[in-house]
Formats: structure tokens, sequence, C-alpha cells
């Protein structure tokens, strides 16, 4: 491919997976991360590729490089963690935006944007469609990522309109891997912390409420194959892993996979914690030609395996 690429979020989670694909598909990729929620090493192996670059830096602020495409993922993802500095998220999400579609216009980049499931909220219709408009609460704990991913999405689509922007939108489901952190505090990375120490599995709730959980390499290829769709085709797309499983499936799986003699306990629920959630893939499916390939169990184990050479390292 051979193009200059920004990956904002680079050095978290599902970013730092993207830049690795990216730059293997022979790309030159800037990663660009204020490392809240990120990490070096998730990175390091990078570091060393001549066509990689890190650069320490706030989305909130602007940022002037030359790019071919931009793909905007920084914002932090865990509820623990989006909580933690409220109005920081919002900023993120929403100045974040403005200053990566404002750079996108100059250098008249492709941007993607990294949205989210939360943009459904607590959703009354299932599974989830793009053309459902959501359910959400402005005024409550999560609202600080969810209307900020929103109002995010506003905004690419009135550059798009206004501005004649090249623009991607891509909803994604809950997706878990290796190279999440060990505190990330989301439910995949807390059972198997929790399983792998043989600490009590805590579960929100009574575990009926359920989630689609998707394996970080569908999640990149859904990225690339989105990123290189023709020119007006702008989403949104849900992209996910419509399998669904309720909490309490999942932590037995989790439990079953690890071994020992972790016990499940219950804990009070969030608030707006979403009772259900599910992609409806067919667009993805039409669009792009995509669906998830990888089967929970097998990701999970992938999952543990990390987990477990990373704590025992
Ligand atoms: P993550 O927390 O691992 O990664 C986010 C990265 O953004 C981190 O490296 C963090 O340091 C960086 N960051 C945060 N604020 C920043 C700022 N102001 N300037 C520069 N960098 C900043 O989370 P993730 O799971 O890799 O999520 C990546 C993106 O995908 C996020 O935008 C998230 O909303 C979206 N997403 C993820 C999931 C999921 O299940 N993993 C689901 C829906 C949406
Ligand atoms: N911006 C940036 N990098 C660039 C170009 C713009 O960070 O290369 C920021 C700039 O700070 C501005 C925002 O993007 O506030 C929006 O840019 P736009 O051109 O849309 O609006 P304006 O500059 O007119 O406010
Ligand atoms: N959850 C849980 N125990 C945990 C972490 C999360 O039961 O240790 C629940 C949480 O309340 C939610 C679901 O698991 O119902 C998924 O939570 P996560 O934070 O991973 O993602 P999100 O709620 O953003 O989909």
């Amino acid at each position: 491919m051979n193009k200059r690429i920004l990956v904002t979020g680079g050095a978290g989670f599902l970013g730092s997976h993207l830049c690795d694909e990216l730059l293997s598909l022979g790309n030159e990729v800037i990663c660009v991360d204020n490392f809240f929620t990120g990490r070096k090493l998730n990175i390091i192996s990078l570091m060393k590729n001549a066509n990689f670059e890190l650069l320490r830096h706030d989305i909130t602020f602007p940022l002037y490089v030359e790019v071919d495409q931009i793909y905007n993922l920084a914002c932090p993802a865990s509820p623990v963690h989006y909580q933690f500095d409220p109005v920081q998220t919002t900023k993120t999400s929403v100045h974040g935006a403005i200053n990566m579609l404002g750079l996108a216009k100059r250098v008249k980049a492709r941007i993607l944007q990294a949205s989210t499931s939360e943009v459904y909220g607590d959703p009354e219709v299932h599974p989830q469609k793009e053309s459902y408009w959501g359910k959400v609460n402005p005024i409550g704990i999560r609202s600080c990522y969810d209307e900020g991913k929103r109002c995010a999405e506003t905004l690419f689509f009135d550059y798009y309109r206004q501005q004649n922007l090249d623009i991607k939108v891509i909803r994604i489901f809950n997706t878990y891997g290796p190279k999440m952190h060990p505190d990330d505090g989301r439910v995949v990375s807390n059972f198997i912390v929790q399983a792998l120490k043989g600490e009590d599995i805590t579960i929100y709730g009574d575990g009926t409420q359920t989630r689609s959980f998707c394996y970080v390499d569908d999640m990149i290829d859904a990225f690339v194959l989105m990123m290189n769709t023709e020119r007006g085709y702008t989403g949104p797309i849900n992209v996910g892993n419509p399998d669904e499983y309720s909490i309490l499936e999942l932590a037995e799986k989790i439990i079953n996979i690890v071994g020992g003699k972790s016990r499940i306990k219950f804990f009070p629920l969030p608030q707006d914690d979403p009772q259900q959630r599910q992609p409806d893939i067919s667009e993805a499916i039409k669009k792009i030609d995509w669906s998830p390939k990888v089967k929970l169990d097998d990701g999970l184990k992938k999952t543990v395996k990390y987990f477990n050479d990373l704590m025992s390292s």
C-alpha cells in the first residue's frame, strides 16, 4: 500500500494491533498517543521498524503532520478509565475529532472514526442495526463516552457534507484479545486476570446482561477493509461478532479454560449498564465482505495465554 498513515490512540489495545498490521502491509505509520491508557509495551516491538514513528501528543490539541490516511482511535474505552476524568473524555472525542478532521481537511487525507456500539446506549431494539438512533442518557456516568462519541459522529458527517471530507465511520462492538491492559477494567480482561490469580470473579448485576465479543484480529481486518472502500461510502457500519453471551456464561467459560478455583461473586450493577447488545452485521457482510472468523472459545484461549505469559514474566 505504501501510504503514510496516522493512528491516534496507537499505543492502546486496538491501536497497537492496527499499527502492526498497517506496517506489515508496507505502510509508514505515525502513532500518536498521550499514554493515558496506552502502554509503550504494546508498541515496543514496532520501535525498531524504520517505518514506525511515535509522537507523545494529546489530540485535544492541534496536530500538524502530513499523512494520507488517519485512523482516529484515541479515547479511553473502558468505563473505569473514561469515568476517571469525564470532561477529558468528552474533550478527547469532541475536540479530538475537530482537530483530526481539521488535519484531514488541510492535507486531504481519508479519515476513519472508531465509533462504538455505545451510540445505541441501552438499546430498545435487538439486534442493533445502523439505522437505530439509540437510547442514551445525556446526563449519566456513561454519557461522557456515549455522547462524546455521538457528537464525534455528528462532526464527521458535518465535515463530510460541508467540506466534502473523505470519511469512514465504524461502530465497534465489544472487542477483546492480547494487549488489553491487565487493569483495563473491561469484563474479559477482568475475568481472565481474576481467574489466573485464583481470585473471585466479579459479576456486576445478576449476570443475565449480554454482550457479543469480537476477537481483535477480526476487528483489525474490518478496520482496514472499511478504510479502503470506495470514496463516498461513509458508513456508519457495525463491526463486531454477533454471537451473544450472558456475562454469567462468559464467566463460566473463562473459569473452565483457566481451571483453578475461582468462585463467582455478585456485585451491584453500575448505572446505565446496557442489558443487551448484539450487532446486526448485514451491512458489513454486504459492503466490506467481512464477518468474524474467530470463535469465542478460541479467542479466549489465546487471550488467556497472553495474560498468563504477561503475569508470569
Ligand atoms: P485503549 O484504552 O486501549 O486505547 C485508547 C488509546 O487512546 C490509549 O492508548 C490512550 O492512551 C489513547 N488516548 C486517550 N486519550 C487520548 C488523547 N486525548 N490523546 C491521545 N491519545 C489518547 O482502548 P481500545 O480498546 O484500544 O479502544 C480504541 C478505540 O476503539 C477507542 O476510540 C474506543 O472508543 C473504540 N472502541 C473500542 C471498543 C473495544 O471493545 N475495545 C469498543 C468500541 C469502541
Ligand atoms: N487543525 C489541526 N491540524 C491541521 C489543521 C487543523 O490540528 O493540520 C485543527 C485546528 O486547530 C482547528 C481544527 O483542526 O482548530 C479545525 O480545523 P478547520 O480547518 O476545520 O477549522 P478552523 O481552522 O477554521 O477553525
Ligand atoms: N462486568 C462485570 N464484571 C466486571 C467488568 C464488567 O460483570 O468485572 C459487566 C459490566 O457491568 C457489563 C459487561 O460486563 O454489563 C461488559 O462490561 P465492559 O466494561 O467490558 O463493556 P461495556 O459495558 O462497555 O460493554
